[in-house]
Parts: structure tokens; C-alpha cells; sequence
């Protein structure tokens, strides 16, 4: 099993003991006891003269442990899992330690948990390069280190990448909604099963493959959508588990997978709606917090389930044991080899957590401890449970064993010392609007947590609170008809929980699409006071004061969220535009030439750029800016070229732009009132005039658009609708909150 080398010597020891049973019971007993050593001193001779195995490490995004079929969830769902199991090791209780993707990934990779290694959230925490990792000890170990993920909580930026010679992340977008923050996992096993056959056989490889699919939203491809009809996360599982049997194939037609030690485990489980969550991230039950975890490969025993509890931090002292290397023994995690061949090992506690609610929604922290069969869990009301006699954990057991949650509770505190014997910090990194933007895509935000201490356990209960955080999400999916209703559930919802950032930044985000500019603003102003640190959002809200131009306002906000942020270019370009609405010409031009000079591609630069030239008269030279600056993403920026081929008096570049405009967002106002303006421009009035007309009628809640379609109306000689447009310009800017 350890290498083919390695089958040599056991034949000939089969050999010698089919002589055995002519002689005495003692002397087999001594003889077979000499063969096993001889048999282990062959393997160890072999072991250290063949090339150590390779290591492919699959961690699948919010598996529950339940929904595997070697889990008991039944044939037929997860046959690449299973079969996995089959020829290696189950452990039937593993813990994860916090159920959040970023996180949970930092401590499968570096063996500590997340108060050592600090990633504490997704984005806005990143994995400091003083923490070794899989990658980087395996990679001085001479391995080939690649990696492919599958969303962008653990992307490259936020320390992922350390120690992978390749690092494969193309996401792109899926929808419309989607910033281009996850791939599907027939891309990830894809690119993994490129690399595996073209791998250089030289030295051994270690490669990381992340999957995502199974996170909400539940969309499985055909034939699973069909397949899994009314159970779309299952379909999600059965779809993935289809990607990572395509995985195992290209290891074994690569000849490869004999010498290689699989590992296959999930970050989180998913809440599928047990203690009242549906997703992940707030609460820390076993529904997300134990998760499969599947060992086979070279050292590894066949068709083996193991009992005792583990944990994600044991995964890499177990990888690099079995690959013939000990961990640095200042590690809380233990090697698992010897479960896994059969012995005990000491039972040991586990930390686990939750700051999700804490950093985003002002709610409690809640933080547990898991020793043998018993689980605390504190931060708001302790509850207590027995995992053995109760895995739903349906009986709270803290009143009826108070001293049991008095211990715990100080053996808590006790490694939490250890654990970060300074005192426990959370100490986010700013997110970018971009950073923001990406993240709400995926369902989640990017809280720093505001001010008071990490630990209050007067905050609300996470644990009473978490169909708030359910359904904020639901409400940040919803769109076209179903807008409205979630729109109004976001207010009620920030009526209820009024010092829940979370909610106001959503609110603040769906008021803006919505077309409530004057709602987006206060949720905005009170989304920031509760949570100030948020460059990103401010961003935005520095946005909004502009389009309602409340110049001064906008400049303020702008101006600290350029203090804030480390040299965001895109929040330098958004303080420029501001200036340049006020006519602070001069400052709005030192901002862009100063971002165009690193960045000249940068579209909002050049959109800028054009804006100043075009304020100047010099509409000819303002054009090559707006038309570089056009993108096919931002429907927006063919509106402001077609404006400024119309300032250039190339009316029939502008009705093309406009129309591109329209093309990409069908009944978008501005774009309208535009192309209305270059037909009627054009000598065509009457389909001008139409447009202009349904503009008007969209009811634009924008100043500007006003603004756009009263040139429109006086270009076609119609001063009395140009004024009823100025009218509302002013309205619509003067309703400050
Ligand atoms: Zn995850």
C-alpha cells in the first residue's frame, strides 16, 4: 500500500507463513510477532528511499455532514464520497470551529484556530504570512503546490494563496447580480484535472481544490435540478460529488493515485432551517458545525469509521504525518494516525465560534466548548447539551448542570488565554466598495464590528435574532416583482433591531434600487454611525449625496472613506467626481491624473477625466476619454458618451451610444431621455418626443435625469415640459432627509 516497491516483501512474508501451522501456537504467535516487524522494517526502508505520497486536499463549502451517503444520508447522492470512504477512513464526528468559509478555511490550512491565526470574517480579514500553512510547508518541502477555489472568500488577496506555486481562481459572473465572485465546480475540476495530468512528476504535489456549489443560493445544473426537484441543496451536493469523482478519475489516469493521501472535508455544515437558521455563519449547532471528513490514500486503511470526535485542526498535523513529516509540536492539533490505524488517542477539547453576528449585526458572540460527549456554548444565554444521547441538541441542559457549565466555562476562558494570550481582538481590514459589492453577491457582508467589546453578552441573542440575518439575505436575493415586498420586510426589520448595521447597509442598498434615494441616505448615515469603519459603504453613500447634489455632504463622506481606505482608486475617482460637480476643478484633476498615471485603463478615471475636459468646453477632446471608458458591464457609461457626442455635435454617435445603452438596460430613464434627445436632434421628433415622453413617465428619481430630459424637451421646442422636468430636478434634490 505504501508504494509498489512495498508489495515485495509482503509477498514473500505470505509465503512464510503458509509453513506456519505445522508448529506449536507459541511459536506462530513469536514468528508472526518477527514477520510484522520485519514487515514494518521493510515499509520504513521503503518509505524513506520512494518519493513521499502526493496530497490532494477537497474541502467542499457548507456540506452537512447528514447529506453524504457514508454519512447515512442514503445511496445514490454523494457515490464519488462514499466510495472515497470505502477504500479509506471515515471519521464520523468531526468538528469544525467556525462556521464561516474565510475562517473555517484558515484553520484547515494552518492547524490553529481562528483567534492564533486572526480570520475572523471573510475579505476584510486576511491570513497573515507569519502563520505556516499546508502550502508553504509542504512547498519547502520541494512539493509542486497548486490551488483552484471556487469563490472569493478564499481568494489569493486574503492570504489563501501563500505557499501555491499556482493559484487558480477565475471566477466570473454567473448572473446578473453576480460581481464575479464564484465558479461552478465542473470549472474547478476542470482546471484541476488539467493540471493533475500535465503535473511535473519530478517531486511530489500537494493540491487544494475548493468547491462552492453547495452554498445558497441552491441552483443545481440539469440533470440534478430534475434529479433533486424540491431539494435543490441536495442537488447542489449530488452535482459537486459528480465534479470530485471527475477529480479522482484524472488522478487515476494519471497514474498518480496510488501515492496519494485524499483528504475530503467540508468548512461548515448548513443550518437547512434546524434551530431556526437556514443558511450559515451566525449560529454554531452541529448542523453547521459537524462536518464529513473522509481520509484514503497511501498509509490509510480501507473501509475503517472511527467514533471518537476530531476537529479541522487536526487535518494538517494528520496530512503531514501521513506524508512522513511531524508538525511543529507547539500545534493544538493532533496527527490522527494512530485512530486511523486502529488505536485511541487522548480526547480532547475544542474551541469553536461564532463573531458573525458580533461584527455584523451588533449581536452577541457566541463561543463553545467540546469536550467528549459535552458541548457549552456561551457569549449570550449558555446552553448546554449532550452530543451523544442528543445530536439534534434539543435539551438545553445548562440549568440542570450548573457546575458542568461552571467548569467548562472556566476550561473555556482557561484555553482562550491560551489561545490568544493577549487578549481576543478582532481587527478587520477596511472592504472596498468592490469588496463590498462582491461579497453581498455571495450573501454576505463585511462588518468591523463597531464600537464595545467583543464580548457583551447584553447584545441580543443571536440565537433569537438569526431569522433577521435569514431574512436580510432573502430580501438581498429578491428581485423584479418581489422587490417591493422585501423592500418593505428590510424596514421592519430595522424597526425591530435598530442597532443592527447589517441591516440598515441593506436597506440602504435596496432603498437605492428601489428608487427611495431619500431612505438610502438616512439608512446609509445610520448603517456608518453604527459601524464607522466601512470605507465601502461610505463609499456608496458618498455616491448617493452626489447624484442628490448635496455636493458638500458627498466631499465630506468621500474624503473619510479615501482616509480610510489604503489607496482605493476607486474611492479617489469618486471624491473626484464630487469635486468636479462642485466645480473644484483643480483637486478633481489632481485625483484623476494622479490614478490614470498607475491605472490608465481605470474606466471611472477616464469617465471623470472627460467630465472635467467636456465642463471646459473642450467636448472634442472628452469624447476618446468616454469612449475608453465605456464597458460593457456599466450600461451607464454608454449614457454619458452618447452626452458627450452630443455636447461634440455628433448626434448620430450619440443615438448609437444611447441605444447601446438601452440595448443593455431596457427602460433605464436617462438612457431614454438621451436617445430621445439625439433623435430629436436628428430630425426624427416624433419617435424623439416618444422617448422623451416614457422617460418622463418611468418617473427617474435621479436630479440629473431630470435634468437630461429637460435639454431633450427644449432641444424639441417644448419649453413648457422642459420646466415641468426642471420642477422635478428640484424636488427630487431638495427632499433631504
Ligand atoms: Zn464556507
Amino acid at each position: 500500500m505504501a508504494s509498489r516497491k512495498g508489495r515485495t516483501p509482503r509477498g514473500g512474508a505470505a509465503a512464510t507463513t503458509a509453513r506456519a501451522p505445522r508448529r506449536s501456537r507459541s511459536i506462530l504467535i513469536v514468528l508472526l510477532a518477527v514477520l510484522g516487524a520485519s514487515i514494518a522494517g521493510w515499509r520504513l526502508l521503503y518509505r524513506t528511499s520512494a518519493a513521499p505520497p502526493n496530497l490532494l486536499l477537497i474541502t467542499i463549502d457548507t456540506l452537512r455532514a447528514d447529506r453524504v451517503g457514508a454519512y447515512g444520508a442514503g445511496s445514490g447522492r454523494t457515490p464519488a464520497l462514499d466510495a472515497l470512504a470505502a477504500r479509506g477512513v471515515r471519521f464520523e464526528e468531526t468538528q469544525t470551529a467556525v462556521p464561516l468559509t474565510g475562517p473555517s478555511h484558515a484553520t484547515i490550512l494552518t492547524g490553529t484556530y481562528p483567534p492564533t491565526h486572526g480570520v475572523r470574517g471573510n475579505v476584510v480579514f486576511t491570513l497573515a504570512d507569519t502563520h505556516p500553512t499546508l502550502a508553504t510547508l509542504l512547498k519547502r518541502r520541494g512539493y509542486h503546490t497548486a490551488a483552484f477555489v471556487g469563490a472569493y472568500p478564499v481568494a489569493a488577496a486574503f492570504g489563501f494563496g501563500q505557499g501555491f506555486e499556482t493559484f487558480d481562481e477565475e471566477f466570473h459572473e454567473t448572473s446578473p447580480v453576480d460581481q464575479g465572485a464564484e465558479r461552478r465546480a465542473n470549472e474547478v475540476a476542470d482546471a484541476a484535472g488539467r493540471w493533475l495530468a500535465a503535473a511535473p512528476t519530478d517531486a511530489p504535489f500537494f493540491a487544494w481544490l475548493h468547491f462552492y456549489d453547495p452554498h445558497a443560493p441552491y441552483s443545481p445544473p440539469s440533470p440534478y435540478r430534475e434529479q433533486f426537484a424540491g431539494q435543490p441543496y441536495e442537488g447542489e451536493v449530488a452535482f459537486t460529488d459528480a465534479q470530485i469523482g471527475r477529480v479522482l478519475d484524472a488522478l487515476r489516469a494519471a497514474g498518480r493515485d496510488a501515492n496519494t493521501v485524499v483528504m475530503a472535508l467540508a468548512d461548515h455544515g448548513e443550518g437547512l432551517g434546524d434551530h431556526g437558521e437556514a443558511t450559515h455563519a451566525v449560529l454554531t449547532y452541529q448542523s453547521t458545525m459537524r462536518v464529513p471528513f473522509i481520509v484514503a490514500g497511501p498509509g490509510v486503511p480501507a473501509s475503517r469509521t472511527i467514533k471518537t470526535r476530531v476537529a479541522t485542526i487536526d487535518v494538517l498535523p494528520t496530512a503531514l504525518g501521513l506524508l512522513g513529516y511531524e508538525a511543529d509540536r507547539s500545534l493544538l492539533g493532533r496527527d490522527l494516525r494512530p485512530l486511523i490505524n486502529g488505536r485511541e488517542v487522548a480526547g480532547d477539547p475544542f474551541y469553536q465560534e461564532s463573531l458573525f453576528g458580533r461584527l455584523n449585526c451588533h449581536w452577541a458572540t457566541l463561543r463553545g466548548w467540546v469536550k467528549d460527549d459535552w458541548k457549552l456554548m456561551t457569549g449570550a444565554e449558555p446552553e448546554l447539551y449532550n452530543l451523544a444521547e442528543d445530536p439534534g441538541e434539543l435539551r438545553n441542559l445548562a440549568a440542570s448542570q450548573p457546575d458542568r457549565v461552571k467548569r467548562m466555562t472556566e476550561e473555556l476562558q482557561r484555553g482562550m488565554q491560551r489561545l490568544a494570550p493577549g487578549g481576543d481582538r478582532a481587527q478587520p481590514r477596511p472592504a472596498s466598495a468592490e469588496q463590498e459589492e462582491r461579497l453581498r453577491s455571495l450573501g454576505y457582508t463585511a462588518g468591523s464590528g463597531g464600537s464595545g467589546p467583543l464580548d457583551d453578552p447584553s447584545l441580543p441573542d443571536p440565537r433569537t435574532h438569526v431569522e433577521l440575518y435569514d431574512r436580510l439575505q432573502a430580501a438581498t436575493v429578491a428581485q423584479g416583482v418581489a422587490l417591493p415586498a422585501a423592500f418593505e420586510d428590510v424596514q421592519r426589520i430595522t424597526r425591530l433591531d435598530p442597532n443592527n448595521p447589517f441591516a440598515f447597509g441593506t436597506l440602504a442598498s435596496m432603498a437605492y434600487r428601489h428608487g427611495s434615494l431619500r431612505v438610502a441616505a438616512d439608512a446609509f448615515a445610520r448603517a456608518l454611525e453604527l459601524d464607522p469603519d466601512r470605507p465601502g459603504v461610505r463609499q456608496n453613500y458618498g455616491k448617493l449625496l452626489r447624484e442628490l447634489e448635496r455636493y458638500d455632504d458627498s466631499e465630506r463622506e468621500l474624503r473619510l472613506a479615501v482616509a480610510q481606505s489604503d489607496d482605493d482608486s476607486r474611492t479617489r475617482i469618486s471624491l473626484a467626481e464630487t469635486l468636479a460637480a462642485a466645480r473644484k476643478d483643480s483637486e478633481a484633476e489632481q485625483l484623476v491624473d494622479a490614478v490614470l498615471a498607475k491605472e490608465p485603463k481605470q474606466p471611472e478615471a477616464l469617465a471623470v477625466k472627460g467630465r472635467l475636459l467636456l465642463a471646459h468646453g473642450r467636448a472634442t477632446d472628452a469624447v476618446p476619454y468616454f469612449e475608453k471608458a465605456a464597458v460593457a458591464s456599466d450600461p451607464e457609461s454608454f449614457i454619458v458618451l452618447a452626452r458627450a457626442y452630443l455636447a461634440a455635435g455628433d448626434v448620430a454617435r450619440a443615438r448609437d451610444a444611447a441605444g447601446e445603452a438601452l440595448r443593455r438596460s431596457p427602460a433605464h430613464p436617462w438612457a431614454m431621455a438621451v436617445l430621445g434627445t439625439a433623435l430629436v436632434r436628428e430630425g426624427q421628433r416624433a419617435a424623439g418626443l416618444d422617448y422623451l415622453e416614457r422617460a418622463f413617465a418611468a418617473g427617474p428619481r435621479r436630479p440629473m435625469v431630470w435634468e437630461a430630459l429637460a435639454e431633450g424637451f427644449d432641444a424639441a421646442n417644448e419649453p413648457a415640459r422642459a420646466a415641468a422636468c426642471r420642477k422635478q430636478a428640484a424636488a427630487v434634490s431638495l427632499s433631504r432627509p
